[in-house]
């Protein structure tokens, strides 16, 4: 197996702009009161942090935003995801299938929950799990299928759902469908659905980097199964004394702060899509370099802004870019993400088969900073950026 692709040489140079935002959105002043007001409220010993309001207020407001019928605050996407494929009850031997280009966090939790990890291709347009490879690695011990919204990507749920009636286990029926929406809160899936309504259930993060933030963490699942929600209601409360269970709660200021970014997620997110949509429109016609989709509607919200090299410049020729780019221009970016057993050796000894296309694809993938609070001239010249010093690694790899 090649080696982790992910730990590119990085230029000691200071970045003009970062690897990475460190903050998804923003926060106003409006975020600034609530969390005052969280504050006071909580500092007489007879009222404390007690969160249970806060939060259902919030989950209330996001079931509402989503149409999913239930939604389950909890501290961060990671035990969300957890806590929901902790409910499947995984015995040894059945199995999960994800895509392979993803964030590790979900593959991790496939094994922490004793499933078997099955990875899949990617779809090289939109780089989200690909129905038809997925199919041919479903199996009668097929439990679940896990599909990430890639970078603001929204999936098509549809056929997800169509392969598992197709493919029901034995025991349990058709496998469940799990979304992982962190990097999608606020799109819309192309039956038209708002992200969070359709699956069996969706998981969202509220960590910094995302597109809706409470404080540096939280997370939130959505689901329309009502039995799924009380059990994960118990899960994040030890088990409200009868099952296993521990405390997972999200804090009284965080659930303040979450229904004012909620409020204001649609605005954030249709700055990020419009600027993207203008640096498409700039970077159009490099030789070679594949844009990302323009998805129209609000399907692509450009949580990050792939690119795509030619494939002869697949590894080196990419990492040369990223370096032009960082030592030169002071641009930073990030690979957003390699397959997840190049880059995690738990999810590597779980990992039986490598997935070409995969491998292939994140050779070639790099994700320049963007963010909406970019002003209008920064975003002119990381364009500029991006055009001159793909012209400049073109005379080494050819166009
Ligand atoms: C951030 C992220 C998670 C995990 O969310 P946390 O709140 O950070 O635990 C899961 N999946 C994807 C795709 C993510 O980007």
């Amino acid at each position: 197996m090649p080696t982790d692709p992910s730990t590119v040489p990085q230029t000691t140079a200071p970045l003009r702009w970062p690897v990475e935002p460190a903050q998804g959105g923003w926060y106003t002043d409006a975020e600034q009161a609530a969390l005052t007001l969280a504050f006071h409220d909580s500092a007489p010993w007879r009222t404390g942090w007690k969160a249970a309001a806060h939060e259902s207020a919030l989950e209330v407001a996001f079931s509402a935003y989503t149409g999913a019928s239930c939604a389950v605050a909890f501290n961060s996407g990671g035990t969300g995801l957890e806590m929901v494929l902790h409910a499947l009850q995984l015995a040894p031997g059945d199995e999960v299938i994800s895509c392979a280009i993803n964030f590790v966090g979900a593959h991790i939790a496939v094994i922490g929950q004793g499933g078997t990890l099955i990875l899949a291709e990617p779809d090289p347009l939109t780089l989200n799990l690909d129905p038809s490879d997925a199919e041919q690695r479903m199996s009668p011990r097929t439990r679940a299928i896990l599909v990430t919204h890639w970078n603001g990507a929204s999936a098509d749920i549809r056929p997800f759902l169509q392969l598992a009636d197709r493919h029901p286990h034995p025991v349990h029926g058709p496998p469940v469908v799990i979304v992982d929406a962190a990097r999608a809160c606020g799109g819309r899936t192309p039956s038209g659905a708002v992200v969070g309504a359709e699956g069996w259930a969706t998981v969202f993060s509220f960590e910094s980097k995302k597109l809706m933030t409470t404080l540096g963490q939280g997370g939130m699942v959505t689901t329309n199964d009502e039995d799924l929600a009380a059990r994960l209601r118990r899960l994040r409360t030890y088990g409200r004394s009868e099952h296993w269970g521990t405390n997972q709660l999200m804090t009284k200021a965080q659930a303040a702060v979450g229904l004012v970014q909620l409020a204001r997620l649609d605005g954030m997110n249709d700055a990020r899509i419009t600027q993207a949509h203008q640096r498409t429109r700039r970077l159009a016609g490099i030789d070679g370099l594949t844009l990302p989709p323009t998805l129209h509607g609000r399907r692509h919200l450009y949580y990050r802004y792939n690119l795509l090299v030619p494939p002869s410049w697949a590894g080196e020729g990419r990492n040369a870019l990223m370096e032009v780019l960082a030592a030169e221009y002071g641009l930073g970016s990030i690979i957003n993400d390699p397959p997840t057993y190049l880059g995690h050796q738990l999810v590597r000894a779980h990992t039986a088969q490598r997935c070409i296309r995969a491998e292939q694809l994140a050779a070639r993938l790099l994700c320049p900073c963007s963010h909406p609070l970019i002003s209008a001239a920064e975003e002119a010249d990381i364009c500029d950026a991006i055009r001159a010093a793909t012209a400049t690694v073109a005379r080494t790899y050819g166009p």
